[in-house]
């Protein structure tokens, strides 16, 4: 069904052939539907700490690391990075305000969705910007024994986080893996961009108020409405071609 998806994705990295062994996630719009939480903790700490910034700008840098954007906005406004201590007091406010949400809930159909892909024997990574130690420990309260600590990639361990490639070619590294025997799952445009960066076939899924145009520039290869119709369809996409 997705034959073409796959060909275009194939000719256009000259690879043999597509066959998928193992299933990269991004986790928050994707695991956890935390985006929501996310963009407005960034609009109040950024708030509190006298700089404009809107949800609509928290969707369009999601997958970066907290440093990072807070440099963005730094170069916006002042021309110049953020310092150290600028970087940490925000990013202190940043956690407080998300950490307040309470519980964060799981995307419909993503428990689902991992508990299909264990049964097909399919290596599953999580490959996150986030450095939240209370989202990074709910993972096993949430999705028990579907994820192992190896087989993770966080802020934590990476030098640049998304867009940039590092953190996907990172965890292709920890796979051992090809780069055609991969299949990535993200909701961002700079995921999306990063993944592809990586050389990696990626799936989108619109969990959040943008556009599905957005994510199409940022060369997404497959992209759903959601967690539930990826579900729906992922037999015709899990195919060695
Ligand atoms: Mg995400």
């Amino acid at each position: 069904m997705f034959s073409p998806e796959i060909e275009k994705f194939l000719q256009g990295n000259n690879y043999p052939v597509f066959c998928p062994k193992a299933v990269f996630f991004d986790m928050d719009g994707v695991l956890f539907d935390s985006m929501k939480y996310h963009a407005s903790a960034w609009v109040k700490a950024m708030q509190q700490a006298g700089l404009p910034f809107t949800e609509y700008e928290a969707y369009m840098n999601e997958g970066r690391t907290g440093a990072s954007t807070i440099d963005g906005v730094f170069m916006n406004i002042y021309g110049r990075k953020a310092t150290e201590e600028e970087k940490q007091s925000i990013y202190h406010l940043k956690s407080n305000f998300f950490e307040s949400h309470g519980k964060t809930e799981r995307m419909p159909f993503a428990i689902e969705l991992l508990k299909k892909i264990k049964t097909q024997n399919l290596e599953i990574f999580v490959v996150t910007g986030s450095g939240q130690p209370s989202l990074i420990d709910s993972l096993e309260e949430n999705f028990p024994k579907i994820f192992q600590k190896q087989k993770m990639v966080t802020a934590f361990d990476v030098k640049h986080g998304k867009p940039n490639p590092e953190p996907y070619l990172m965890a292709l590294k920890k796979s051992g893996l090809k780069p055609w025997e991969i299949m990535v799952v993200e909701n961002a445009p700079l995921g999306i961009e990063s993944a592809k960066a990586a050389g990696l076939f990626t799936i989108g899924v619109n969990t959040g108020p943008l556009n599905s145009n957005v994510l199409s520039e940022y060369g997404v290869d497959i992209i759903f409405d959601g967690m539930k119709d990826l579900y729906n369809h992922w037999e015709n996409i899990l195919i060695c071609k």
